[in-house]
């Protein structure tokens, strides 16, 4: 089972957090449920890998919103 995963960074407290993330992990620790919703089973594992490495970047709205409109272009039919 898939479950989230610590990202290191120097600009939060304690240097690191979870990604996609969940209370359940971040209250109960590493060895506790994670919570996290799963990306859609459709996506294939390299897809996955993006999507995750997507969300630890920790983007604002606009800028997804951005990276949205332009991989929508992509779209296959
Ligand atoms: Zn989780």
């Amino acid at each position: 089972m898939q479950v989230c995963r610590w990202h290191k960074a120097d600009d939060v407290p304690g240097g690191k957090f979870l990604v996609p993330g969940c209370w359940s992990r971040a209250v109960g620790g590493d060895h506790a449920d994670c919570q996290c919703p799963k990306p859609p089973k459709r996506m294939t594992k390299e897809a996955r890998a993006l999507v995750e490495a997507l969300a630890a970047l920790r983007l604002d709205d606009d800028q997804l919103d951005e990276a949205w409109a332009y991989l929508a272009r992509f779209k296959s039919t």
